[in-house]
């Protein structure tokens, strides 16, 4: 992970594998076999799409990170 590059951190307790995530970023979110949310580390969607499935979570599980130079800062949360 470099400058820029954004984080994706999901809440595992709080997500109940609706799935709206991969709806929205389906390059990037899935359901594992526990169907609990994991995200590719790259994003392989755009920024955009990555926003809007973190603001289609319905449990507010999706929190994104942008890496700077000074270290993670919070870009957005679904709350
Ligand atoms: S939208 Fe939220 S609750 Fe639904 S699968 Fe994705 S992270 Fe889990």
């Amino acid at each position: 992970m470099s400058t820029g590059d954004l984080e994706i951190r999901i809440n595992r307790e709080a997500c109940r594998g609706s799935g709206e995530c991969s709806v929205q970023a389906p390059a990037t979110f899935a359901l594992d076999d526990d169907g609990k949310a994991v995200a590719s580390d790259p994003p392989r969607d755009d920024d955009e799409a990555i926003a809007r499935a973190a603001g289609a979570c319905p449990r507010f599980a999706i929190a994104l990170v942008r890496i700077t130079e000074a270290g993670p800062q919070p870009k957005a949360t679904a709350h």
